[in-house]
């Protein structure tokens, strides 16, 4: 196969560039990978990796140390602000046959994938200053100056990629009207399930990411952000009230406690990920709610179909085409279940509508998830 023979570039060192890199040398294509900074994110992030991404994991080679260091997730609860339990969402009771949820954190699953990479094999503090597409190649200059042409560029550098702002130009990041903060804690004893708790335009989880560690992101709406602009006193403002668990982990954020800015969360919707010899995976191709959750999930199998496709096409051109055919639909149903999330937590900002979100899901919420996640989890990649 032509392709086995391509010089190919990965941009980005994420989970969706590593796993890049570990998909394609599994079926023995080489490629070169940088990272503008200069070690693996340390971000405070736990992600909730659904049975669809634990199978890519598992595509990947990764899944048993994965699993070895992180929480198994057998039940979420959903509760109100007055800690009501409106669904207790079993996995095991609706996918039973299907792979575990795992959560971890998401230095975990850069390690997992980073420990099978040869050593140096990431060339760290280097990113593009220019790429230009020349006849049948890509030419790309590093920020050290050197000069490469590559037959393939796979841009996998996160939600504002570079790459995809210099060959995509009429797409744009839209802002969601939600904004997001997180921290990570030690976690209670005591807490052997993952919570979500929903309020009015606001929503928050209590995720276990391993034995002692919690995670625990705070979304809200736009418009609740008035008097308090720091990420502290706005939680405190917005949750304050609730009651239950949330309470308990809300008395012990302080000012000392890590809690990530205020971050808009921004959408994505792109018709095509493909320009010449050039392909956006993961964020840098399409963005999911980080409510849902989703966006490792599709990263790591975005990082399978691709390296299959470079496997078994004769040319770059070919094998992009065959991406785009496999990934397309699937990343675009996953988004729209997305997107009905979205309207739920806007929904919820006025009385009615939060009336409305909260007996929908007491009473037809666990009916609508598995239908949602059916969808997710057990359609092909
Ligand atoms: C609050 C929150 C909660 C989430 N929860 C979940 C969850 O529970 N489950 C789930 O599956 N997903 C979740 N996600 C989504 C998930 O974190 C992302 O979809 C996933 O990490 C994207 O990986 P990526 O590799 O595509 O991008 P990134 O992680 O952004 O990686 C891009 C990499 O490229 C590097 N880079 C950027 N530009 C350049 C350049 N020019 N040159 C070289 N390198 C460059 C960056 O430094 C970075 O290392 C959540 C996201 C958020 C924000």
């Amino acid at each position: 196969m032509i392709c086995h023979h391509s010089r190919i570039l990965i941009v980005g060192a994420g989970i969706a560039g590593l796993a890049t890199y570990l998909a394609l040398k599994l079926k023995g294509l080489n490629a070169d990978i940088i990272e503008k900074h200069s070690q693996l994110s340390s971000e405070a992030l736990g992600l909730l990796l659904t049975s669809n991404a634990v199978e890519a994991s598992k595509e990947l080679g990764i899944y048993a140390q994965l699993k070895e260091q992180a929480f198994i997730v057998n039940s979420i609860q959903y509760r109100d602000e007055k800690n009501r339990l409106l669904m207790d969402f079993s996995k095991n009771k609706h996918f039973p046959e299907s792979a575990e949820f795992l959560s971890v954190h998401k230095a975990q699953i850069l390690n997992s994938l980073a420990d099978w990479l040869p050593e140096n094999a990431i060339q760290f503090n280097l990113a593009i200053a220019e790429i230009k597409t020349k006849s049948q190649t890509t030419q790309v200059t590093f920020t050290n100056g050197e000069r490469k042409d590559y037959d393939l560029v796979i841009a996998a550098d996160g939600i504002n990629s570079y790459v995809r702002q210099e060959f995509f130009k009429q797409s744009s990041l839209v802002d969601s009207g939600l904004y997001c903060t997180q921290l990570i804690l030690p976690k209670p004893v005591t807490m052997l399930q993952a919570n979500y708790f929903i309020g009015k335009g606001r929503a928050a989880s209590l995720l276990p990411i391993d034995n002692n560690l919690l995670y625990c992101p705070f979304v809200f709406n736009q418009s609740l952000i008035k008097e308090h602009k720091q990420a502290l006193p706005l939680i405190n403002q917005l949750f304050g009230h609730f009651k239950g668990k949330l309470a308990d982990v809300l008395r012990r954020i302080d000012s000392n406690s890590q809690l990530s800015p205020i971050t808009p969360y921004k959408s994505l919707n792109m018709n095509s990920w493909v320009h010449h010899n050039t392909v956006l995976i993961g964020n840098a191709a399409h963005t999911l709610i980080p409510t849902q959750p989703q966006g490792a999930a599709i990263a790591l199998e975005d990082s399978v179909v691709l390296a299959d496709c470079l496997a078994n096409c004769d040319n770059v051109p070919s094998a992009l085409n065959s991406y785009q055919v496999r990934r397309f639909s699937r990343v675009k149903s996953v988004q729209m279940a997305g997107e009905q999330r979205l309207k739920a937590i806007q929904l919820s900002r006025s009385k009615v509508g939060q009336i409305l979100v909260r007996n929908m899901m007491k009473f037809n919420g666990e009916r609508r998830l598995k239908k949602d996640w059916a969808k997710l989890i057990l359609a092909p990649a």
